[in-house]
């Protein structure tokens, strides 16, 4: 099993060691902007605790750990406009090591929208 790798660029942002562009914080989550946008709206929710990916979250996290990202999905699309209830809708996605394709090992989940986003995987 991969361990944590603490200098991970997401790592840093959570220690303000690099700046984002918040959207939103609570006591276990942080959701910012990404840097290279692949949507109108490409936003990322990703939790204050050390989890390398969703199944390493589900393994160890708490119920409160997890539970609050969860609920982090829904109030971002609420903070950016995009919620169902505002007709247009989102795309929730979350790599998970080598075939997933994942880049960043600290778990996040991309939330896309904005406009129609297309076929599911390319
Ligand atoms: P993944 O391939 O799922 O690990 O996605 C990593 C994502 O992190 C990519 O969409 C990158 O554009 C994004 N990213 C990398 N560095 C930063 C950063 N400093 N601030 C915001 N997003 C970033």
């Amino acid at each position: 099993m991969m361990s944590y790798n603490k200098n991970n660029i997401f790592a840093k942002i959570l220690k303000k060691e690099i700046p984002c562009k918040k959207i939103f914080e609570n006591e276990y989550v942080l959701s910012f902007h990404d840097i290279n946008p692949q949507k109108k709206i490409h936003a990322l929710i990703i939790p204050k605790g050390e989890y390398i990916d969703l199944d390493d979250f589900n393994h160890r996290a708490s119920d409160s750990e997890i539970i609050a990202l969860s609920k982090a999905i829904t109030e971002v699309a609420k903070i950016l406009g995009i919620s169902v209830d505002t007709g247009k809708g989102y795309r929730v996605l979350t790599n998970l090591n080598d075939h997933g394709g994942q880049e960043v090992p600290h778990l996040h989940f991309h939330l896309f929208g904005g406009e129609k986003v297309g076929k599911m995987v390319e």
